[in-house]
């Protein structure tokens, strides 16, 4: 077949120029290629609960095989609207107000393309989980980014700076993307930076779209606030979640957004004629998961503690400096010390020499630049995946001095 360069039609949409393929999902594949332990794209490689695979299988068993209702299983809308009511004190009509989609990242991008036109701007923390650029790109805006700057010593918190986010904030604005707890910082926002963030919305009549993927993963005593709970953002946030890193089921895809009814109906739209609907059996398996006992989630996150405080000074003692999460399961390290020349390279050397696949930092800025001597590392993963994975990074600093 004729290479489609010599066609004077190239035939792809300009939207696609504006963004490359995932760096997480390649380095996933890059893992595989030189049979490294995989800490880049953050899926747990322990079994999903029990109870909840046997959900699964006996909803297949009875046959609920065919589409959910489009906009997702009765039973699950009704326990994501109970969940956040008891868990979060807000109010939410699951008739109304709940889309179930194929993961929260399909909630993302419907969220987006049924609220933004062409020239909106979208408000985005940087460094940020990397969907959050192309699909504002593919819904039309353009991101702006504030910058959330690192900690100056390990126990630190990752700020920003007021002003910066109020001069992100004019007539065009349409969104702002708050990710919390944060990827891949591990940043829990405080109630004190969420009303910052509140009070700007209301001023320049903004939504705000709240990725909470998150909610259950905390250290530290620190607590989540869900921004739908604050004063005055009922109607004007739409709440991102889904089941893949609460219950550890990543390929199931089943995600949500919750937003108010007018916002809905349109996510519904797009949601539809995008999918049609997220896996019907594994929507009534959430049903369940949904209503586990509280003991899940205490145990669910001192699980992920555990972890963090096993490979963190592991990567302390490799060299790296670590930047302490206090949530979800990534914890992003400065590698300037090694001297590499920038994350690329350190990446691919940590790939293909040392056996442990990590993110380069690089991609979770829109300048390259600004995370070159940045790593992101998954923590969740099992006790002797993490033990091994300490074992070869010792050798990064033992190679760096030979
Ligand atoms: N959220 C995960 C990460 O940041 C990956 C999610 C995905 O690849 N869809 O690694």
């Amino acid at each position: 077949m004729a290479d489609l360069a010599i066609h004077k039609k190239h035939f792809l949409s300009e939207r696609v120029a504006h963004f490359t393929e995932s760096v997480i999902r390649e380095m996933t594949r890059q893992a595989m290629l030189h049979d490294a332990i995989n800490l880049a794209q953050g899926f747990p490689d322990f079994p999903a609960p029990a109870e909840i695979k046997r959900a699964a299988q006996e909803a297949i068993g009875a046959d609920v095989n065919q589409y959910a209702i489009t906009w997702g299983a009765k039973s699950l809308r009704g326990a994501i609207a109970q969940q956040i009511e008891t868990r979060q004190g807000v109010a939410v009509d699951p008739e109304k107000q709940v889309t179930v989609c194929c993961g929260s990242t399909e909630a993302m991008i419907s969220t987006l393309l049924a609220v933004c036109n062409a020239g909106d701007e979208v408000v985005i923390f940087e460094p940020y989980y990397e969907n959050y650029g192309p699909d504002s790109i593919l819904s039309g805006a353009r991101p702006r980014f504030v910058k959330l700057k690192p900690p100056r010593d390990a126990e630190g918190e990752w700020t920003f700076d007021e002003r910066e986010l109020r001069a992100a904030f004019h007539k065009h604005t349409k969104a702002i993307i708050v990710n919390t707890p944060n990827n891949p910082t591990g940043k829990v926002f405080s109630r004190r930076e969420l009303e910052l963030v509140r009070d700007l919305c209301v001023e320049f009549d903004v939504l705000a779209i709240t990725d909470e993927i998150y909610e259950h993963i905390l250290y530290d005593g620190s607590k989540h606030i869900s921004m739908a709970s604050l004063e005055g953002m009922q109607d004007r946030t739409i709440t991102v979640n889904g089941m893949s890193k609460t219950y550890s089921v990543t390929g199931w895809r089943v995600g949500w957004t919750i937003a108010p009814p007018r916002i809905t109906d349109a996510i519904r739209k797009v949601h539809d004629f995008l999918t049609v609907g997220a896996p019907a059996p594994l929507q009534e398996a959430g049903a369940s998961a949904l209503r586990l006992p509280s003991s899940y989630y205490v145990n669910l996150a001192e699980g992920y503690r555990r972890r963090r405080d096993q490979l963190v000074p592991a990567l302390t003692a490799a060299g790296f400096r670590c930047f302490l999460p206090r949530g979800a399961y990534y914890v992003m390290t400065d590698i300037s010390r090694f001297g590499f020349p920038d994350d690329l390279a350190f990446t691919h050397y940590l790939v293909s020499e040392i056996g442990v696949a990590a993110v380069p930092g690089s991609s979770f800025y829109r300048d390259p630049k600004d995370g070159e001597q940045q790593v992101r590392f998954a923590f969740c993963k099992r006790d002797q995946t993490l033990d091994e994975a300490a074992k070869r990074l010792s050798k990064v600093q033992a190679a760096r001095r030979s």
